[in-house]
């Protein structure tokens, strides 16, 4: 004890006097400037230093990614370079409504409200109109990635069981605990689908963007939670485009990584080298929507349980495919909440679940990530 209390003292000893040599310094140079200029310059200086440092350190884009951006807002606003852009988007937005135009022809728009009401017959004989509109013939299957089904009974099904729910709304479980009941167990089967445990749930969506949108909302969060100021998601660059629209929404980072040349799976050595102390979720496609190739969960998942990060499966396409592979003989890899580390799940029902569009779910892991996609305004009069 007595030691420490010397080498302090030493140290005081020697120190003092540089200290007073910089105060006689500083003092000097200050000579010939008045009281309010310090102060002036200081102030000044300051803001100089925050501002550059906000500039640098932005929270969502990268200094390289907003230099871009403002040299080619620069270069679009040269006079030569604007007459050329707006040019091309001229000719190219008169393609566009051309192509529209063509696929209604001669049939006319209506810009108003009919004057009389139509009758039943008049309004059947005007969708079967607007319905000739349609020339490629879906119903075959053969359109894959924009419709699923086209299968008459299973029409017949869908359409008598919307007649019997048309008017519910589950905005009101009280009024309506049917549907309340059959959110449920929608989610519950998904929930064993996917291998989930007691503690697995989640919720029925409108769409695979929203259940995308609800998941990285959810880890955004519960980041913010943990004190990361500003969340970054990493994923492969295949990855759906509603990851994308998340980050923008939500004021998230997002980092995309490249795919394998050949599999057009992550790279996950890459994928490892991106991760920091903001990162919020990884997230792996099963398969991505542009190749229909399966990123490997499993080594994704096992960064996730390395770091502490979520995992989220994107399982929008396959989700109502993948979980029946293995019994139709396919060797698949797992992807689901078998593998330790995948947190949530996306899946559409309107897709290979064979339901009309407007429907989906996300499915997380335990309540624990659930709660923070939940949405509470408790003073609204
Ligand atoms: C379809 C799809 C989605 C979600 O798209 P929605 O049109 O909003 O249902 C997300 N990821 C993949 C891989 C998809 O194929």
């Amino acid at each position: 004890m007595e030691d420490v209390t010397r080498v302090v003292k030493d140290i005081v000893r020697t120190v003092v006097p540089y200290l007073e040599d910089a105060r006689v310094k500083v003092n000097g140079a200050c000579d010939q400037v008045e009281g309010w200029q310090v102060i002036a310059y200081t102030f000044g200086f300051t803001l100089i230093l925050i501002s550059l440092y906000n500039f640098i350190f932005d929270e969502e884009k990268s200094l390289k990614e907003r230099i871009k951006k403002r040299f080619f807002k620069f270069v679009k606003k040269l006079p030569i370079i604007k007459d050329q852009i707006a040019k091309e988007i001229d000719k190219n937005a008169k393609g566009v409504e051309e192509g529209f135009q063509k696929g209604v022809g001669k049939m006319k728009y209506m810009h108003k409200l009919p004057d009389k009401g139509w009758t039943e017959k008049k309004i059947m004989d005007e969708l079967d109109r607007y319905h000739s509109l349609v020339k490629v013939d879906w119903t075959k299957g053969t359109v894959s990635g924009a419709v699923y089904s086209g299968d008459d009974k299973l029409t017949d099904i869908l359409v008598e069981a919307y007649r019997k729910f048309a008017w519910t709304n589950p905005l009101h479980p009280d009024l309506f605990p049917d549907i309340r009941k059959m959110e449920a167990e929608v989610v519950r089967m998904c929930c064993n689908m996917f291998n989930g445990d007691d503690k697995s749930c989640g919720s029925v969506t409108s769409g695979g963007t929203e259940s995308i949108l609800l998941a990285c909302l959810a880890y955004r969060n519960r980041a913010r939670e943990n004190g990361i100021k500003f969340p970054e998601m990493i994923v492969p660059v295949t990855v759906h485009a509603a990851f994308d629209k998340a980050a923008e929404f939500f004021h998230m980072k997002i980092t995309h990584i490249p795919v394998d040349p050949v599999t057009c799976k992550v790279d996950i050595r890459k994928m490892k080298r991106a991760i920091n102390g903001s990162t919020c979720m990884l997230v792996g496609s099963a398969p991505q929507f542009p190749h229909g190739s399966i990123d490997p969960i499993e080594e994704i998942a096992a960064l996730g349980r390395k770091y502490s990060i979520p995992v989220h499966t994107d399982c929008c396409l396959g989700g109502f495919l993948v979980p029946f592979m293995e019994k139709a003989g396919f060797s698949v890899p797992k992807v689901d909440f078998r593998v330790p580390g995948v947190t949530s799940i996306s899946a559409d029902t309107h897709k290979y679940g064979f339901a009309p569009k407007g429907s989906s779910v996300i499915l997380y892991s335990d309540k624990e990530y659930r709660k923070y996609q939940f949405f509470v305004q408790p003073d609204w009069p």
